[in-house]
């Protein structure tokens, strides 16, 4: 009996509820101050797929002090990258661990077109194709203007900003109680040098996945409610 569109879609949607959700692997596009981390964050818990953000994994291991972050600290302080090798080897690690089964949300990867190309012969033989690549598009006046104000909690990764959300208590985390942070990428000169490196290496993957027919284009410069009810639309619809 031939299976027709509606049919495939029932099946794929009782294949879905059957294993717990959707299956959804996602790519976050868009410049450092974006908004990439605050989605992702909120759009990991909604769906109960897991965040990989590439700088979140780096800080830690900056911390830790362990011989990745030994390396990588000299770069990140300065607003450069961290080379496409060490950088692919993590995502190739993390994206098979179990949370990964039904899906993922990339924050910050695939940030040059040697991690894109690498990435998609890694997904290729592990099957696991990606769904859609979503890149928020905002203005560099206003990147300039979200990083140089905005504060972290180490330990949970929520970001807040002194002038646009700021925390309940100063300085200090209203979701964990952990002690807010400036980071030090985050001042003005280094901004900039990031927003260049980010024209120069990492918009060109704009480009690469509209070819591929994977790109959804969110407007980033509305709120950040908004903003989400309008990727949950998109998600939801695929
Ligand atoms: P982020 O938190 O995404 O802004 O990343 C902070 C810093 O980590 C970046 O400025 C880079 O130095 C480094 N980094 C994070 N992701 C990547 C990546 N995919 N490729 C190279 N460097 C990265």
């Amino acid at each position: 009996m031939p299976i027709n569109k509606a049919s495939l879609l029932v099946l794929e949607s009782f294949v879905r509820q059957r294993e717990g959700g959707k299956k959804l692997r996602l790519i976050f596009l868009g410049p450092p101050g974006s908004g990439k981390g605050t989605q992702a964050s909120r759009l990991s818990q909604r769906f109960g797929i897991p965040q990989i953000s590439t700088g979140a994994i780096l800080r830690e291991a900056v911390a830790n002090k362990t011989e990745l972050g030994i390396k990588a600290k000299e770069y990140m302080d300065k607003g450069e990258l961290v080379s496409d090798d060490v950088i692919i080897g993590i995502i190739c690690d993390r994206i098979v661990q179990t949370d990964c089964e039904n899906g993922f949300i990339l924050d910050g990867f695939p940030r040059t077109i040697v991690q894109a190309e690498s990435f998609d012969r890694m997904v290729k033989e592990k099957n696991i194709p990606i769904d859609v690549v979503l890149s928020l598009d905002v203005s560099e006046e206003m990147v300039v203007r979200r990083l140089c104000g905005r504060l972290v909690c180490p330990e949970c990764n929520v970001n807040y900003h002194l002038e646009f959300n700021p925390p309940k208590k100063k300085g200090v985390c209203s979701k964990c109680g952990g002690k807010l942070y400036h980071r030090p990428d985050d001042e003005e000169d280094v901004v900039r040098r990031r927003l260049k490196i980010y024209k120069e290496t990492t918009e060109p993957l704009i480009g690469y996945y509209q070819q591929k027919g994977l790109l959804r284009v969110i407007n980033g410069t509305e709120t950040i409610e908004s903003i989400f009810k309008q990727l949950v639309i998109v998600l939801e619809g695929m």
